[in-house]
């Protein structure tokens, strides 16, 4: 038996109202399941601090040429960049430097210039409490054709190395392989006994970003769109450490 027209569009009204006060319900408890999830990640975060150490400064130019580039200038680029993509992740981000300076004069100890700035790094590290802190340098080599991301962790640290693994497999991943389309480019993982990974008290590495002797490298390290995916890759690897 055919239905009467006026009854079928009731009941197909009734089935629609039904339907759309279902995904209505579905929806807003997805909002406030995703909102819950959003502010307890937030607030969890918030006070945890990263400390950042963007490598040389003032007087210390690191490596380069000052009629090219100072590796300093370059460590405290991705330094900035890193810490903006951080703080926007909910971290609290405490930088050794964020100007243009050497920090020996921070340090108390008797010792040379080199010496006291190292250890003003390493007290502006232990005093904030980290997480993780990581000291940005680059890298150079009698060979042009040296290139790539290292990471440094101290050695016999498991936790520094794990970090050290984090961040290279985030690299490869966001930096070469997305970025760069190059699939042949690995960051390597090293180990030594350097001061600003022995001496504080809490996890860290030390992050080569590249090549200053290396053209291609070089050109990379000036490029401001490089370098934030740089920055993006250290702090994805970050947050699969933490998490
Ligand atoms: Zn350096």
């Amino acid at each position: 038996m055919a239905r009467k027209p006026r009854d079928y569009i009731i009941k197909l009204n009734r089935k629609l109202l039904l339907l759309a006060g279902f995904l209505l319900f579905i929806m807003v408890n997805v909002l406030i399941l995703r909102n819950y999830g959003a502010t307890k990640t937030f607030s969890h975060r918030s006070n945890r601090t990263i400390v950042l150490d963007p490598g040389h400064g003032g007087i210390d130019g690191g490596t380069g040429k000052r009629e090219d580039i100072l590796e300093k200038d370059i460590n405290l680029d991705i330094g900035l960049r890193l810490k903006k993509q951080l703080i926007v992740e909910g971290f609290n981000v405490i930088m050794t430097r964020e100007k243009d300076m050497s920090l020996e004069d921070l340090s108390q100890i008797k010792a040379s210039r080199y010496r006291r700035d190292l250890d003003a790094r390493r007290s502006i590290i232990d005093s904030n409490q980290p997480l993780v802190y990581v000291s940005i340098h680059v890298n150079s080599s009698k060979s042009s054709s040296a290139r790539g991301v290292k990471i440094y962790h101290f050695p016999g640290s498991e936790d520094g190395k794990e970090l050290a693994e984090k961040l290279a497999h985030s690299i490869d991943t966001h930096l070469y392989h997305q970025f760069l389309k190059e699939d042949s480019l690995r960051t390597e993982i090293l180990y030594e006994d350097f001061y600003i990974l022995r001496e504080p008290k809490y996890t860290g590495v030390l992050l080569e970003a590249g090549f200053i002797t290396n053209p291609e490298e070089n050109r990379l390290l000036k490029d401001e769109g490089y370098k934030e995916r740089l920055a993006y890759a250290i702090k994805k690897g970050i947050l699969e450490y933490l998490d």
